[in-house]
């Protein structure tokens, strides 16, 4: 295939694609294939010659489609979304074609100035201070890696990055035991030591309780620790439970350590003005992350880094080899010193075609909505005897369990609820997950797709009644 077979190929895929999006609510949506039925009806060999596109195309129709979950349509209420939206789409088409590599400024200047113009646009959207500065990255774990990276050597005079550890280094990080696992992932990979993430404990909304925060730090400090990092969780993974910032701030305030937000899902909800109460105390902060790839309808990746002191940022990833060398070095935003990889995708242009189309108020107005729908199904949960509630409502997470009254035993009902998940998993109707709260298996419905609508939960939550019923009887 050559530049002269794109017209015909194109057409084809873009027929599909178009199809697709109007179809996809007919797929199941969890992938319903058994383990490497996909891999056992690929060749073991790659092809020796050429392949023509209608093969190659038939076999994706055939062999791929049936192994794919379909994270687009409007009854996936699984995990978080990793939404897309048609300008986010067709933007990701253009970036394809030009398969710019956007390390430096002089690599490809407007992909750089869009970036700096865009995080700007984003950083007002949602409420940050104006002196910080944002950066995309391509996941929220690397901007977090990014961020307890620095804290280390902020605290250590940049010392790690020239001698490495001494060895007389006793840093500890701090976060809720509900946090992200991308915490402790990058407590690893820094090099600060799994056993040096302290994680603190949580008050019945799920939230770090700062008094235990500042205990912990204070027993450490007189064994001779020094915190370095505090990651505060404004939307956690589990219940969306929201850390209380303006305690923990005023905790850096007398303890000095790296404050990081983790926003990466409910920070697309900062562009409320009835959200914002979740960043008072945001001006102590160093670093903030927040993910457009999760509800902000952009396709993953796309991930907003945002630092208040750049020069820390940069004196932390900055390498300049000779053959990377420019004029524009002392000038220009060369994105390849503000974090870890080297190579970058031109990441900006879905983010400004996905907020131009919308504008802000379009993006409300879809946020407000899901958050609407949520409450509803919500409300519609709590009235039910048969089920119970199981975490405050912050935003559009529902946490919820079956609870038929003759049931009582814990261990049973952990049971009856993880087969009620499989039943409607399995079903290709709807997919949602779990997660456990105080030991209790506990189901979540998320509603955030970007096309997800009324009849979609109402479906949802007939089918929740009409399959648990079923499984009251067997019991
Ligand atoms: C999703 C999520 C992450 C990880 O995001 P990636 O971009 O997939 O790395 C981290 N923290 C929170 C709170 C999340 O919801």
């Amino acid at each position: 295939m050559d530049n002269n077979n794109f017209d015909d190929a194109s057409k084809e895929i873009l027929e599909w694609v178009s199809e697709y999006l109007k179809s996809v609510e007919m797929y199941p949506v969890k992938s319903q294939v058994k383990y490497h039925e996909v891999y056992n009806q690929l060749p073991d060999s790659a092809p020796s010659t050429p392949e023509d596109f209608k093969n190659i195309f038939n076999d994706f129709q055939n062999i791929i489609m049936p192994g794919i979950t379909h994270w687009q349509s409007p009854n996936f209420f699984a995990y978080f979304p990793a939404n897309s939206s048609v300008p986010s789409i067709l933007a990701e088409m253009l970036t394809s074609a030009l398969g710019a590599q956007c390390m430096k400024w002089e690599t490809s200047p407007s992909a750089a100035e869009l970036e700096e113009k865009v995080m700007i646009w984003l950083r007002d959207m949602i409420g940050l201070p104006k002196n910080f500065i944002g950066v995309i990255q391509d996941t929220a774990s690397t901007s977090t890696l990014a961020s307890i990276i620095t804290a280390r050597e902020y605290h250590s005079d940049f010392k790690i990055n020239k001698e490495g550890f001494s060895g007389n280094e006793r840093y500890r990080v701090y976060c809720s035991t509900e946090t992200h696992s991308s915490i402790e992932k990058a407590v690893k990979i820094a090099g600060i030591g799994r056993d040096n993430l302290v994680k603190v404990a949580v008050d019945e909304n799920f939230a770090m309780i700062p008094a235990e925060l500042e205990k912990a730090i204070e027993s450490d400090i007189n064994k001779g620790f020094k915190p370095l990092c505090v990651v505060a969780a404004l939307g956690t993974t589990g219940t969306t439970a929201i850390d209380p910032l303006k305690e923990i701030s005023a905790l850096k305030k007398k303890y000095n350590f790296w404050l990081h937000v983790d926003a990466a899902y409910l920070g697309t909800a900062l562009i409320l003005p009835e959200y914002r109460w979740m960043i008072e105390g945001i001006d102590e902060a160093d670093s903030f992350v927040f993910n457009p790839h999760k509800w902000m309808f952009t396709n993953f990746d796309c991930s907003a880094y945002f630092v208040k002191d750049k020069n820390v940022l940069l004196n932390t990833f900055e390498i300049i080899p000779e053959y990377l060398k420019t004029r524009s070095d002392n000038v220009a935003n060369n994105y390849c010193d503000w974090g870890i990889p080297l190579g970058r995708r031109f990441r900006a242009l879905k983010l400004w075609f996905v907020i131009r189309s919308f504008g802000v108020e379009g993006l409300k107005e879809k946020v407000r909505y899901h958050l609407k729908l949520a409450k509803d199904l919500y409300e519609k949960i709590s009235s039910k005897n048969d089920f119970q509630i199981l975490a405050p409502l912050n935003a559009n997470v529902v946490c919820f369990r079956y609870k038929p009254g003759n049931i009582i035993d814990e261990n049973m009902l952990n049971i009856l609820n993880e087969d009620l998940m499989h039943k409607l998993n399995n079903s290709g109707k709807m997919f949602l997950t779990h997660t456990k709260l105080n030991g209790k298996f506990t189901l979540r419905i998320v509603i955030a797709q970007t096309n997800v609508e009324e009849r979609n939960v109402n479906d949802a939550w007939e089918l929740i009644k009409q399959y648990s019923d079923e499984l009251k009887e067997i019991n």
